[in-house]
């Protein structure tokens, strides 16, 4: 698959990188995910676009709409 490639290539980026704490906290999954997909780049905030990988991406926003749904009034929609 041609995107892990590239995350290979950004494995350079991983010192300068560390674990994404809105996931860590938030997601029960987090510890089962790829490392690279619990990193977000070191100089970033712990948002969705600062994961380093795709799949990083995916999931934070996962945990994002999560919390949105559950914090939703029941009557919502
Ligand atoms: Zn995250």
């Amino acid at each position: 698959m041609e995107h892990i490639e590239q995350v290979v290539k950004k494995r350079f980026e991983v010192r300068s990188s560390r674990l994404c704490e809105f996931c860590k906290e938030l997601d029960p999954e987090f510890p089962h995910r790829h490392p690279l997909d619990q990193m977000v780049g070191a100089s970033r905030k712990s948002t969705a676009s600062a994961h380093l990988t795709e799949d990083g991406y995916v999931r934070h926003r996962i945990v994002e709409l999560n919390r949105l749904v559950s914090r939703a009034p029941r009557n919502a929609a």
